[in-house]
């Protein structure tokens, strides 16, 4: 699964978009580096700020996949020969 799709899916269904709901780490992204603040967190206020909820992500999926893309690319969880890894914070899965 993508990592927006997995946002998208964490997401749908939230009344409201709290520090809380963004807490469950999405699929494909490092748990490690997702519980950080700079990632969550900032995921968090950028969410607020654009308004986006349960209710209205589908109007907001480009806004979702652009900041991901933008964002999230680095904690991705990669393949590296025969482990799943963490490129930025080199976790080893
Ligand atoms: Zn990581």
């Amino acid at each position: 699964m993508k990592i927006v799709e997995s946002i998208i899916k964490m997401l749908t269904g939230k009344e409201e978009i709290t520090l809380a709901s963004v807490q469950e780490v999405p699929e494909g992204t490092c748990p490690n580096c997702w519980g950080r603040d700079e990632y969550s967190g900032a995921f968090y206020n950028a969410a607020k700020a654009q308004g986006l909820n349960g209710n209205n992500i589908g109007a907001h999926v480009g806004w979702v996949q652009e900041y991901a893309n933008k964002n999230f690319s680095k904690i991705a969880i990669v393949s590296d020969g025969d482990s799943l890894g963490c490129k930025n914070c080199n976790m080893k899965g």
